[in-house]
């Protein structure tokens, strides 16, 4: 299983697990994948992250608007996004540990 963060043409962002990447790939083409904000099937995983190196820490983040970037992301300096993505790999944690204790028991 693999977890991408995919984004719908209206900007909206969300996570979704898929057997493997072909698996996506035929899952999207179908249009089989729908956000679940507003239903839209023209998902495609979301943009990774532009490289920080050199950046200033209180500078402004380098998200450009449009669809594909998280809406968090946009008018917060670079070390709030971090703190942002920090703060989701630690509720992810937290989802795969009670899922965990749910299967074992
Ligand atoms: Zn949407």
């Amino acid at each position: 299983m693999i977890l991408y963060t995919l984004a719908c043409d209206q900007g909206h962002t969300f996570d979704s697990w898929f057997a493997n990447s072909a698996a996506y790939d035929k899952q999207v083409k179908r249009s089989l994948v729908t956000c679940p904000v507003c239903n839209s099937a023209k998902v495609e995983k979301a943009l990774m992250a532009p490289r920080l190196s050199g950046t200033k820490k209180g500078a402004p983040a380098p998200v450009p608007a449009g669809p594909g970037w998280p809406p968090y992301a946009r008018g917060k300096s670079v070390l709030e996004c971090v703190h942002v993505v920090l703060d989701e790999e630690w509720a992810h944690h937290g989802f795969c540990a009670r899922d965990l204790d749910l299967l074992r028991s």
